[in-house]
């Protein structure tokens, strides 16, 4: 399969094909390669913090936040002393590449529910990061029942400038889980977003969260086969883990949970890759959080580790991604 690639024309291929990154050696999508063919460049996500809120914290969809998010992040002192998008733009480009190396980064809307606040402020804060020279696109990370239809208009019109993503927390199929976490919303939600985003030609993304609680094996496999079902741009892995000052983080130090651990967020992540298409970009495999932050689990610090178990468990098995998939069209 080819298509023009306007990012890089050198390359001809079409950077969602379905057996590049195999063919190039690899076990899965990387968002790296994923970068590499499509921008013909070293391509790095920059995390901007624009200032938004929740609604899962204002009581519009939902009262005292999802049980692993930090409170901290929304105290009105910290989002009054954030610099200007491109500062934050200027510092992480110096953060993330001290000796001054060459390639691009995809201004990347992180913290809080970036479709959160009126249109006319939406468009400045993702309007500010593209005129940037090194910015080469957006991902918008957001909730699922956070994207009204004058927000979709404005999402489609970026996209047809320049390359976005919209990334939509699902963490999980099962509302049962999406209760216990105190999101807000059910996974209806995620599909009906989805639908109404991908409709307009939008790449879109999800978050999944491995390890929650009460789910099985068989429970996160079932995510990720109805992801898989999907047009689906990206898939962001998380391992369940626990920051200060949370309502998750108290249930760790009182015993009532465990987190996973590294052998099993290992295999289950090999597990949700295999029945994920080939064509799907993996953003990440897991997550993690400062050290100062971070409760546990202290494995997840290592992301490099946990990238070379989830290849070497793939080689073990004889199998990558997509090696599971059933194609349901
Ligand atoms: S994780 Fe996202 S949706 Fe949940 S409370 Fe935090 S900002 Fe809101």
């Amino acid at each position: 399969m080819s298509s023009i690639n306007k990012y890089n024309p050198l390359c001809t291929a079409d950077p969602h094909s379905d057996t590049d990154w195999d063919t190039a050696g690899l076990l899965y999508h990387a968002l790296n390669f994923f970068f590499q063919r499509k921008f013909g460049v070293k391509v790095r996500k920059l995390s901007l913090d624009a200032g938004f809120l929740c609604p899962n914290r204002d009581g519009t969809s939902g009262q005292g936040g999802c049980i692993f998010c930090d409170p901290e992040s929304f105290s009105p002192s910290r989002r009054l002393k954030l610099p200007s998008l491109t500062a934050q733009i200027e510092e992480g480009i110096r953060h993330l590449s001290p000796r001054k190396e060459p390639g691009k980064y995809l201004a990347y809307f992180q913290p809080a529910t970036n479709t959160y606040a009126p249109t006319e402020r939406l468009r400045q804060a993702y309007e500010e990061p593209l005129a940037h020279p090194r910015i080469v696109g957006l991902a918008i990370g957001t909730r699922p029942d956070c994207v009204s239809k004058p927000v979709l208009d404005l999402l489609e019109e970026i996209s047809r400038k320049t390359f976005l993503v919209v990334e939509y927390g699902l963490q999980s199929i099962h509302d049962r889980s999406l209760r216990w976490m105190n999101r807000g919303h059910r996974a209806a939600a995620f599909f009906d977003a989805f639908d109404r985003t991908r409709r307009r030609g939008i790449h879109v993304g999800a978050h999944v969260i491995l390890g929650l609680p009460g789910e099985s094996p068989e429970d996160m496999i079932a995510t990720a086969r109805e992801l898989a079902g999907l047009e689906l741009h990206s898939v962001k892995l998380h391992n369940l883990y626990a920051v200060k000052n949370t309502p998750l983080a108290e249930m760790v130090e009182n015993g009532e949970i465990s987190l996973p651990t590294f052998d099993e967020h290992v295999r289950r992540a090999a597990d949700f890759l295999e029945h994920l298409p080939p064509r799907v970009v993996i953003d990440r495999l897991s997550g993690d959080a400062p050290p100062q932050y971070l409760v546990g689990p202290a494995w997840c610090r290592d992301k490099t580790a946990v990238r070379r178990a989830v290849e070497a468990e793939f080689r073990k098995r004889g199998t990558k991604q997509g090696s599971r998939f059933e194609n349901r069209v």
